[in-house]
Protein backbone atom coordinates (compact mmCIF):
# COMPACT_ATOMS: atom_id res chain seq x y z
CA UNK A 1 0.00 0.00 0.00
CA UNK A 2 1.37 3.13 -0.40
CA UNK A 3 1.69 6.02 2.37
CA UNK A 4 -1.52 7.62 3.82
CA UNK A 5 -1.75 11.19 3.63
CA UNK A 6 -0.69 13.02 6.72
CA UNK A 7 -2.12 16.53 6.49
CA UNK A 8 -6.11 16.75 6.73
CA UNK A 9 -7.82 18.73 4.35
CA UNK A 10 -9.50 21.97 5.04
CA UNK A 11 -12.64 20.91 3.57
CA UNK A 12 -14.15 17.74 1.88
CA UNK A 13 -17.41 16.93 0.52
CA UNK A 14 -18.26 14.21 2.89
CA UNK A 15 -15.76 12.96 5.80
CA UNK A 16 -15.96 9.10 6.51
CA UNK A 17 -15.73 8.50 10.19
CA UNK A 18 -14.09 4.31 9.92
CA UNK A 19 -11.98 3.04 7.86
CA UNK A 20 -13.32 -0.37 7.92
CA UNK A 21 -14.97 -2.22 5.37
CA UNK A 22 -18.33 0.02 5.84
CA UNK A 23 -15.77 3.29 5.41
CA UNK A 24 -13.64 1.96 2.37
CA UNK A 25 -16.99 0.49 0.53
CA UNK A 26 -18.16 4.34 1.22
CA UNK A 27 -14.93 5.89 0.66
CA UNK A 28 -14.97 4.03 -2.79
CA UNK A 29 -19.05 4.91 -3.75
CA UNK A 30 -18.80 8.47 -3.40
CA UNK A 31 -15.15 9.52 -4.95
CA UNK A 32 -16.70 6.86 -7.60
CA UNK A 33 -19.71 9.56 -7.68
CA UNK A 34 -17.31 12.71 -7.62
CA UNK A 35 -17.24 13.46 -4.17
CA UNK A 36 -14.16 14.85 -2.16
CA UNK A 37 -14.20 11.95 0.29
CA UNK A 38 -11.85 12.48 3.43
CA UNK A 39 -11.56 8.41 5.29
CA UNK A 40 -10.53 9.07 8.85
CA UNK A 41 -9.94 6.42 11.44
CA UNK A 42 -8.37 6.71 15.09
CA UNK A 43 -6.66 3.38 14.45
CA UNK A 44 -5.02 1.63 11.29
CA UNK A 45 -6.97 0.49 7.95
CA UNK A 46 -9.44 -2.76 9.30
CA UNK A 47 -8.14 -2.69 12.50
CA UNK A 48 -11.69 -3.01 13.68
CA UNK A 49 -14.02 -5.63 13.81
CA UNK A 50 -13.10 -5.64 9.47
CA UNK A 51 -9.94 -7.47 11.23
CA UNK A 52 -11.40 -9.63 13.03
CA UNK A 53 -13.85 -12.00 11.46
CA UNK A 54 -14.30 -14.16 8.13
CA UNK A 55 -14.98 -13.15 5.18
CA UNK A 56 -18.18 -14.85 4.06
CA UNK A 57 -20.53 -12.78 1.79
CA UNK A 58 -23.77 -14.75 2.09
CA UNK A 59 -27.53 -15.19 1.20
CA UNK A 60 -27.67 -18.91 2.33
CA UNK A 61 -28.14 -17.67 6.06
CA UNK A 62 -31.03 -14.76 5.53
CA UNK A 63 -34.53 -15.05 5.24
CA UNK A 64 -36.61 -13.40 2.66
CA UNK A 65 -36.88 -9.47 3.70
CA UNK A 66 -34.55 -6.44 3.68
CA UNK A 67 -31.37 -7.76 4.53
CA UNK A 68 -31.58 -10.78 1.79
CA UNK A 69 -32.71 -7.97 -0.83
CA UNK A 70 -29.24 -6.09 0.26
CA UNK A 71 -27.55 -9.30 0.46
CA UNK A 72 -28.61 -10.22 -3.05
CA UNK A 73 -27.77 -6.95 -4.80
CA UNK A 74 -24.15 -6.31 -2.59
CA UNK A 75 -23.79 -9.66 -4.11
CA UNK A 76 -24.07 -8.36 -8.01
CA UNK A 77 -22.21 -5.21 -6.56
CA UNK A 78 -19.28 -7.67 -5.74
CA UNK A 79 -18.79 -9.39 -9.08
CA UNK A 80 -19.15 -6.14 -10.80
CA UNK A 81 -16.02 -4.64 -8.49
CA UNK A 82 -14.00 -6.85 -9.36
CA UNK A 83 -14.64 -6.89 -13.08
CA UNK A 84 -13.91 -2.82 -13.47
CA UNK A 85 -11.98 -1.76 -9.76
CA UNK A 86 -10.81 -4.44 -7.61
CA UNK A 87 -8.61 -7.35 -8.45
CA UNK A 88 -10.35 -10.71 -7.26
CA UNK A 89 -6.99 -12.39 -6.70
CA UNK A 90 -5.57 -9.72 -4.75
CA UNK A 91 -8.57 -9.59 -2.39
CA UNK A 92 -9.05 -13.36 -2.25
CA UNK A 93 -12.42 -13.30 -3.76
CA UNK A 94 -13.59 -17.07 -4.34
CA UNK A 95 -17.02 -18.20 -5.65
CA UNK A 96 -17.56 -21.32 -4.00
CA UNK A 97 -20.46 -21.44 -2.92
CA UNK A 98 -21.98 -22.72 0.44
CA UNK A 99 -23.50 -25.91 1.46
CA UNK A 100 -25.81 -26.01 4.68
CA UNK A 101 -26.38 -29.45 6.15
CA UNK A 102 -28.97 -30.67 8.75
CA UNK A 103 -28.01 -33.72 11.30
CA UNK A 104 -31.96 -34.82 12.08
CA UNK A 105 -34.86 -35.28 9.99
CA UNK A 106 -36.41 -32.30 12.06
CA UNK A 107 -33.30 -30.17 11.07
CA UNK A 108 -33.80 -30.82 7.61
CA UNK A 109 -37.34 -30.30 7.28
CA UNK A 110 -37.05 -26.84 9.20
CA UNK A 111 -33.92 -25.82 6.35
CA UNK A 112 -36.03 -27.19 3.35
CA UNK A 113 -38.76 -24.90 4.44
CA UNK A 114 -36.47 -22.17 4.63
CA UNK A 115 -34.82 -22.91 1.25
CA UNK A 116 -38.10 -22.74 -0.35
CA UNK A 117 -38.88 -19.24 0.97
CA UNK A 118 -35.38 -18.28 -0.01
CA UNK A 119 -36.15 -19.55 -3.83
CA UNK A 120 -39.10 -17.34 -3.80
CA UNK A 121 -36.92 -14.36 -2.83
CA UNK A 122 -34.46 -14.92 -5.68
CA UNK A 123 -32.18 -17.37 -4.02
CA UNK A 124 -30.12 -19.82 -5.97
CA UNK A 125 -30.72 -22.91 -3.21
CA UNK A 126 -30.74 -26.68 -4.15
CA UNK A 127 -32.33 -29.47 -1.66
CA UNK A 128 -29.81 -32.37 -1.41
CA UNK A 129 -30.54 -35.51 0.23
CA UNK A 130 -28.03 -37.52 2.24
CA UNK A 131 -26.44 -39.59 -0.47
CA UNK A 132 -24.82 -36.26 -2.56
CA UNK A 133 -23.35 -34.83 -0.12
CA UNK A 134 -20.22 -36.99 0.10
CA UNK A 135 -19.76 -35.44 -3.24
CA UNK A 136 -20.18 -31.97 -2.24
CA UNK A 137 -17.80 -32.27 0.61
CA UNK A 138 -16.07 -36.09 0.54
CA UNK A 139 -14.71 -35.32 4.17
CA UNK A 140 -17.95 -34.80 5.76
CA UNK A 141 -19.21 -36.86 8.77
CA UNK A 142 -21.36 -39.89 8.08
CA UNK A 143 -24.94 -39.85 9.34
CA UNK A 144 -26.12 -36.20 8.49
CA UNK A 145 -29.83 -36.25 7.02
CA UNK A 146 -29.62 -33.86 4.51
CA UNK A 147 -28.14 -30.14 3.31
CA UNK A 148 -28.88 -27.65 0.70
CA UNK A 149 -26.26 -26.18 -1.54
CA UNK A 150 -26.03 -22.56 -2.02
CA UNK A 151 -23.73 -21.96 -5.17
CA UNK A 152 -24.05 -17.56 -4.99
CA UNK A 153 -22.27 -17.90 -1.43
CA UNK A 154 -18.78 -16.43 -1.80
CA UNK A 155 -15.77 -15.33 0.31
CA UNK A 156 -13.10 -12.67 0.08
CA UNK A 157 -10.12 -11.74 2.81
CA UNK A 158 -11.71 -8.78 4.46
CA UNK A 159 -8.97 -6.74 5.23
CA UNK A 160 -7.44 -7.20 1.70
CA UNK A 161 -10.90 -6.00 0.23
CA UNK A 162 -10.75 -3.27 2.61
CA UNK A 163 -7.45 -2.07 2.17
CA UNK A 164 -7.89 -2.25 -2.09
CA UNK A 165 -11.51 -0.67 -1.46
CA UNK A 166 -9.20 1.99 -0.12
CA UNK A 167 -6.84 1.96 -2.44
CA UNK A 168 -8.62 2.48 -5.06
CA UNK A 169 -10.83 5.28 -3.75
CA UNK A 170 -7.59 7.19 -3.45
CA UNK A 171 -6.98 6.78 -6.73
CA UNK A 172 -9.85 9.18 -7.36
CA UNK A 173 -8.85 11.57 -4.83
CA UNK A 174 -9.95 10.32 -2.01
CA UNK A 175 -7.74 10.95 1.46
CA UNK A 176 -7.20 8.39 3.84
CA UNK A 177 -6.22 9.79 7.69
CA UNK A 178 -5.22 7.01 10.38
CA UNK A 179 -4.42 7.45 13.79
CA UNK A 180 -6.97 10.39 13.87
CA UNK A 181 -9.99 10.29 16.41
CA UNK A 182 -13.14 12.00 15.28
CA UNK A 183 -14.06 14.40 18.36
CA UNK A 184 -16.98 16.13 17.41
CA UNK A 185 -19.32 16.20 15.01
CA UNK A 186 -21.65 19.28 13.68
CA UNK A 187 -23.23 20.67 10.78
CA UNK A 188 -20.45 22.44 9.31
CA UNK A 189 -17.78 19.26 9.52
CA UNK A 190 -15.86 17.10 12.24
CA UNK A 191 -13.39 18.04 15.10
CA UNK A 192 -10.71 15.57 15.23
CA UNK A 193 -7.77 14.75 17.20
CA UNK A 194 -5.67 16.71 14.34
CA UNK A 195 -7.76 19.89 13.75
CA UNK A 196 -11.37 20.54 11.83
CA UNK A 197 -12.60 18.86 8.44
CA UNK A 198 -15.43 21.14 7.15
CA UNK A 199 -17.97 19.22 5.39
CA UNK A 200 -21.71 19.42 5.00
CA UNK A 201 -21.97 15.77 5.57
CA UNK A 202 -20.75 12.90 7.57
CA UNK A 203 -20.78 9.35 7.21
CA UNK A 204 -20.70 7.61 10.45
CA UNK A 205 -19.10 4.37 9.64
CA UNK A 206 -17.47 3.17 13.24
CA UNK A 207 -18.83 0.17 13.31
CA UNK A 208 -19.31 -1.19 16.76
CA UNK A 209 -18.42 2.11 18.05
CA UNK A 210 -21.08 3.83 16.10
CA UNK A 211 -23.22 4.72 19.29
CA UNK A 212 -20.32 7.04 20.67
CA UNK A 213 -20.19 8.84 17.25
CA UNK A 214 -23.54 9.06 16.80
CA UNK A 215 -23.59 11.35 20.33
CA UNK A 216 -20.80 13.21 19.24
CA UNK A 217 -23.65 14.71 16.93
CA UNK A 218 -26.22 14.68 19.58
CA UNK A 219 -27.96 11.66 18.35
CA UNK A 220 -28.39 7.82 20.23
CA UNK A 221 -28.44 4.79 18.17
CA UNK A 222 -28.72 1.14 19.86
CA UNK A 223 -25.34 -0.31 18.62
CA UNK A 224 -23.71 -2.85 20.83
CA UNK A 225 -21.20 -5.81 20.70
CA UNK A 226 -21.67 -8.85 19.86
CA UNK A 227 -18.79 -11.22 20.57
CA UNK A 228 -17.79 -13.70 18.31
CA UNK A 229 -14.26 -16.05 18.21
CA UNK A 230 -12.73 -17.93 15.37
CA UNK A 231 -9.87 -20.67 15.51
CA UNK A 232 -7.47 -21.49 12.90
CA UNK A 233 -5.88 -24.49 11.72
CA UNK A 234 -2.51 -24.99 10.84
CA UNK A 235 -2.11 -25.21 6.75
CA UNK A 236 -3.97 -27.87 5.26
CA UNK A 237 -4.30 -29.61 1.91
CA UNK A 238 -7.32 -28.53 0.06
CA UNK A 239 -10.05 -30.56 2.46
CA UNK A 240 -13.05 -28.33 2.36
CA UNK A 241 -14.46 -27.45 -0.74
CA UNK A 242 -17.27 -24.97 0.24
CA UNK A 243 -18.08 -23.07 2.96
CA UNK A 244 -20.01 -24.96 5.38
CA UNK A 245 -22.37 -24.96 8.41
CA UNK A 246 -24.58 -26.71 10.22
CA UNK A 247 -28.65 -25.66 9.81
CA UNK A 248 -28.57 -24.56 13.54
CA UNK A 249 -26.62 -21.52 12.52
CA UNK A 250 -29.27 -19.15 10.78
CA UNK A 251 -31.42 -19.53 14.10
CA UNK A 252 -28.32 -19.04 16.10
CA UNK A 253 -27.39 -15.46 13.60
CA UNK A 254 -31.41 -14.75 14.15
CA UNK A 255 -31.15 -15.13 17.83
CA UNK A 256 -31.03 -11.94 20.34
CA UNK A 257 -30.13 -13.82 23.14
CA UNK A 258 -27.26 -12.65 25.09
CA UNK A 259 -26.08 -15.77 26.13
CA UNK A 260 -23.14 -17.94 24.13
CA UNK A 261 -24.38 -19.56 21.03
CA UNK A 262 -22.04 -21.71 19.16
CA UNK A 263 -22.55 -23.50 15.82
CA UNK A 264 -20.52 -25.19 13.42
CA UNK A 265 -19.13 -22.90 10.48
CA UNK A 266 -16.62 -24.14 8.79
CA UNK A 267 -14.25 -23.08 5.77
CA UNK A 268 -10.97 -23.17 4.01
CA UNK A 269 -8.84 -20.23 2.93
CA UNK A 270 -6.50 -19.54 -0.18
CA UNK A 271 -3.43 -20.04 2.32
CA UNK A 272 -4.52 -23.80 3.02
CA UNK A 273 -5.71 -22.94 6.85
CA UNK A 274 -9.28 -23.63 8.04
CA UNK A 275 -11.71 -20.91 9.80
CA UNK A 276 -13.79 -22.73 12.05
CA UNK A 277 -16.48 -20.07 14.05
CA UNK A 278 -19.01 -19.39 14.73
CA UNK A 279 -19.44 -17.80 18.52
CA UNK A 280 -21.95 -15.53 19.25
CA UNK A 281 -22.87 -13.71 22.93
CA UNK A 282 -23.15 -10.22 23.99
CA UNK A 283 -20.70 -9.64 27.07
CA UNK A 284 -19.63 -6.07 26.12
CA UNK A 285 -16.00 -5.77 24.92
CA UNK A 286 -14.80 -8.05 27.46
CA UNK A 287 -11.66 -9.51 25.91
CA UNK A 288 -10.63 -12.41 27.54
CA UNK A 289 -10.20 -15.82 25.57
CA UNK A 290 -12.58 -18.53 27.79
CA UNK A 291 -11.21 -22.12 26.99
CA UNK A 292 -14.51 -23.37 27.06
CA UNK A 293 -15.87 -21.36 24.31
CA UNK A 294 -13.03 -22.33 22.26
CA UNK A 295 -13.15 -26.33 22.96
CA UNK A 296 -16.80 -26.03 21.77
CA UNK A 297 -15.81 -24.56 18.73
CA UNK A 298 -13.28 -27.06 18.04
CA UNK A 299 -15.67 -30.04 19.62
CA UNK A 300 -18.28 -28.82 16.61
CA UNK A 301 -16.32 -28.34 13.49
CA UNK A 302 -15.08 -32.10 14.12
CA UNK A 303 -17.96 -33.47 14.58
CA UNK A 304 -18.93 -31.99 10.99
CA UNK A 305 -15.52 -32.94 9.68
CA UNK A 306 -13.89 -35.33 11.88
CA UNK A 307 -10.69 -35.56 9.18
CA UNK A 308 -10.40 -32.30 11.58
CA UNK A 309 -9.46 -34.23 14.31
CA UNK A 310 -6.08 -34.99 14.67
CA UNK A 311 -5.40 -31.34 12.76
CA UNK A 312 -3.67 -28.63 15.30
CA UNK A 313 -5.26 -25.05 15.93
CA UNK A 314 -2.60 -22.48 15.83
CA UNK A 315 -4.35 -19.67 17.26
CA UNK A 316 -7.42 -17.88 17.61
CA UNK A 317 -9.18 -14.26 17.54
CA UNK A 318 -12.40 -12.40 18.45
CA UNK A 319 -14.14 -9.66 17.29
CA UNK A 320 -16.88 -7.54 18.45
CA UNK A 321 -19.92 -7.35 15.96
CA UNK A 322 -21.91 -4.56 15.54
CA UNK A 323 -25.18 -5.29 16.60
CA UNK A 324 -28.71 -3.13 16.46
CA UNK A 325 -31.75 -4.85 18.35
CA UNK A 326 -33.51 -5.83 15.34
CA UNK A 327 -30.40 -7.37 13.44
CA UNK A 328 -30.76 -4.92 10.46
CA UNK A 329 -27.87 -2.66 10.00
CA UNK A 330 -28.53 1.41 10.23
CA UNK A 331 -27.68 2.67 6.90
CA UNK A 332 -29.49 6.78 5.58
CA UNK A 333 -29.70 10.13 7.02
CA UNK A 334 -30.25 10.48 10.21
CA UNK A 335 -33.63 13.11 10.40
CA UNK A 336 -32.44 14.10 13.85
CA UNK A 337 -29.63 15.61 12.90
CA UNK A 338 -29.61 15.98 8.52
CA UNK A 339 -25.97 16.55 8.10
CA UNK A 340 -25.65 12.63 9.72
CA UNK A 341 -25.80 9.53 7.82
CA UNK A 342 -25.21 6.56 9.16
CA UNK A 343 -23.73 3.01 8.08
CA UNK A 344 -23.37 1.01 10.69
CA UNK A 345 -25.11 -2.25 12.82
CA UNK A 346 -24.00 -4.30 9.95
CA UNK A 347 -23.58 -7.49 12.87
CA UNK A 348 -22.44 -10.28 11.15
CA UNK A 349 -22.84 -10.01 7.51
CA UNK A 350 -20.85 -6.43 7.20
CA UNK A 351 -18.22 -7.67 4.56
CA UNK A 352 -20.90 -9.52 2.32
CA UNK A 353 -23.13 -6.42 2.86
CA UNK A 354 -20.99 -3.72 2.37
CA UNK A 355 -21.31 -2.73 -1.76
CA UNK A 356 -24.64 -2.35 -1.36
CA UNK A 357 -24.70 -0.22 1.75
CA UNK A 358 -22.21 2.15 -0.12
CA UNK A 359 -24.80 2.90 -2.59
CA UNK A 360 -27.19 3.18 -0.24
CA UNK A 361 -25.29 6.52 1.16
CA UNK A 362 -23.96 7.64 -1.99
CA UNK A 363 -27.83 7.58 -2.98
CA UNK A 364 -28.73 9.62 0.03
CA UNK A 365 -26.02 12.17 -0.03
CA UNK A 366 -26.30 12.62 -4.08
CA UNK A 367 -30.33 12.49 -3.81
CA UNK A 368 -30.70 9.72 -6.22
CA UNK A 369 -32.97 6.92 -6.28
CA UNK A 370 -31.62 4.13 -3.79
CA UNK A 371 -31.44 0.43 -5.43
CA UNK A 372 -33.19 -1.13 -2.66
CA UNK A 373 -35.83 0.06 -0.53
CA UNK A 374 -33.67 2.32 2.05
CA UNK A 375 -36.71 2.09 4.74
CA UNK A 376 -36.29 -0.88 6.40
CA UNK A 377 -32.61 0.61 7.66
CA UNK A 378 -33.91 3.87 8.52
CA UNK A 379 -31.66 5.40 11.56
CA UNK A 380 -34.21 6.72 13.47
CA UNK A 381 -36.44 3.62 13.33
CA UNK A 382 -35.74 2.59 17.64
CA UNK A 383 -36.90 5.94 18.37
CA UNK A 384 -40.58 5.27 19.96
CA UNK A 385 -43.88 7.61 19.71
CA UNK A 386 -42.67 9.38 23.35
CA UNK A 387 -38.92 10.04 21.33
CA UNK A 388 -37.17 7.88 23.78
CA UNK A 389 -35.14 4.72 22.70
CA UNK A 390 -35.55 1.33 24.15
CA UNK A 391 -33.38 -0.15 26.53
CA UNK A 392 -31.38 -2.25 24.70
C1 LIG B 1 -15.97 -13.59 14.55
C2 LIG B 1 -16.61 -12.77 13.47
C3 LIG B 1 -16.90 -13.34 12.23
C4 LIG B 1 -17.48 -12.57 11.22
N1 LIG B 1 -17.68 -13.14 9.99
C5 LIG B 1 -18.25 -12.41 8.99
C6 LIG B 1 -18.45 -12.98 7.73
O1 LIG B 1 -18.09 -14.11 7.47
N2 LIG B 1 -19.07 -12.21 6.78
C7 LIG B 1 -19.49 -10.94 7.02
O2 LIG B 1 -20.08 -10.31 6.14
N3 LIG B 1 -19.28 -10.36 8.23
C8 LIG B 1 -18.67 -11.07 9.23
N4 LIG B 1 -18.47 -10.51 10.45
C9 LIG B 1 -18.97 -9.16 10.69
C10 LIG B 1 -18.11 -8.11 10.05
O3 LIG B 1 -16.76 -8.33 10.41
C11 LIG B 1 -18.59 -6.72 10.50
O4 LIG B 1 -19.98 -6.57 10.25
C12 LIG B 1 -17.85 -5.63 9.72
O5 LIG B 1 -16.46 -5.83 9.79
C13 LIG B 1 -18.20 -4.24 10.26
O6 LIG B 1 -17.42 -3.34 9.52
P1 LIG B 1 -17.38 -1.80 9.88
O7 LIG B 1 -16.57 -1.13 8.84
O8 LIG B 1 -18.78 -1.33 10.12
O9 LIG B 1 -16.70 -1.74 11.32
P2 LIG B 1 -15.15 -1.78 11.73
O10 LIG B 1 -14.37 -2.66 10.84
O11 LIG B 1 -15.11 -2.07 13.18
O12 LIG B 1 -14.67 -0.30 11.44
C14 LIG B 1 -15.07 0.78 12.26
C15 LIG B 1 -13.88 1.71 12.39
O13 LIG B 1 -14.31 2.90 13.03
C16 LIG B 1 -13.20 3.41 13.73
N5 LIG B 1 -13.66 4.39 14.73
C17 LIG B 1 -14.53 4.19 15.75
N6 LIG B 1 -14.71 5.34 16.43
C18 LIG B 1 -13.95 6.29 15.82
C19 LIG B 1 -13.71 7.68 16.06
N7 LIG B 1 -14.29 8.36 17.07
N8 LIG B 1 -12.84 8.34 15.24
C20 LIG B 1 -12.23 7.70 14.22
N9 LIG B 1 -12.43 6.38 13.95
C21 LIG B 1 -13.28 5.69 14.74
C22 LIG B 1 -12.59 2.16 14.36
O14 LIG B 1 -11.23 2.38 14.70
C23 LIG B 1 -12.77 1.12 13.26
O15 LIG B 1 -11.61 0.96 12.46
C24 LIG B 1 -17.83 -11.22 11.46
C25 LIG B 1 -17.52 -10.64 12.70
C26 LIG B 1 -16.91 -11.40 13.69
C27 LIG B 1 -16.57 -10.74 14.99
Amino acid sequence: MDAMTDRLPASADVVIVGAGVIGAACALGAAEAGLRVAVVDRGPIAGGTSGAGEGNLLVSDKGPGPELALALHSRERWLAMVESTLDAEAIELETKGGLVVAATPGDLGALRAFSRGQRASGVAARDLPADALAEYEPHLAKGLSGGVSYPQDMQVQPMLATAHMLRAARRLGATVHTGVSVTGIDASGVRTSRGRIASPAVVNAAGTWAGDVARLAGVDLPIEPRRGFILVTEPLPALIRHKVYAASYVSAVASGEGDLQTSPVVEGTRSGTVLIGSSRERVGFDRSYPLAVLRRLAAEAVALFPVLASVHAIRSYRGFRPYAPDHLPVIGRDPRAPHLLHACGHEGAGIGLAPGTADLVVAALAGTAAPVDPAPFRPDRFVDAHGEMPHV
